[in-house]
């Protein structure tokens, strides 16, 4: 499978991040999946391509042409493929669309507004492709208690919460994937009462 990794841009995290991040890019890689990503260096996404790259697997880093002219924007420098963009809102259609599966690693705003999307999108029937969110050290435990706040509250269906895993393990993670295919739901099933 292509897997699309969203993470932390920031290096300025707990190094157990960064070695859990590393730990799911060698995973990935062994079990002959390839990474698409937002072409970053540091953080997260620098730490899962490391991994991917130490098991020789396959990077695709995209990445919008505005981050090459920016001084304090550091990219990865060993993808296999490089695909630059003029936005990012193309930047993002192009992950989703070459990818056969989303893992969601700790990250900031950026990285929730990718979750959030993609799982909106899938919500939609927009695609069936997998989604998984790495759970390191309980990071997102808060964000799933506010989303069953809104399932509890009538904003958000239970059943869209059924359209990702969560777990902390990365084989565990990669197992839902390649298990999870599409189950012919529609709009009404997820979104709607
Ligand atoms: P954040 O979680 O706010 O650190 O944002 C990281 C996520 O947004 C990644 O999954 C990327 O796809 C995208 N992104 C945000 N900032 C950057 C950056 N400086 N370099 C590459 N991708 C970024």
């Amino acid at each position: 499978m292509r897997v699309c990794v969203y993470g932390a841009a920031s290096p300025s995290i707990d190094p157990m991040y960064i070695e859990a991040g590393e730990a799911l890019g060698r995973v990935l890689a062994r079990c002959g999946h390839s990474l698409v990503f937002g072409g970053g260096a540091l953080g997260l996404m620098g730490a899962v391509a490391r991994g991917v790259r130490a098991e020789s697997g396959h990077i695709t880093g995209v990445v919008p042409r505005f981050f090459e002219n920016d001084a304090s924007e550091t990219l990865c420098d060993f993808c296999d493929e490089y695909i630059q963009t003029d936005t990012m809102r193309e930047r993002k259609r192009i992950m989703e669309d070459k990818a056969d599966a989303f893992i969601i690693t700790p990250g900031g705003i950026g990285t929730f507004e990718e979750f959030l999307e993609i799982l909106t999108l899938r919500q939609l029937c927009r695609h069936e492709k997998p989604i998984a969110v790495l759970n390191t050290a309980g990071y997102y435990d808060t964000l799933l208690a506010f989303l069953n706040e809104a399932v509890d509250k009538g904003f958000l269906k239970a059943t869209c919460l059924s359209l990702f895993t969560v777990t902390d393990d990365p084989h565990t993670l990669l197992d839902a994937l390649e298990c999870t295919s599409g189950d012919g739901g529609n709009v009404h099933t997820y979104k709607e009462g």
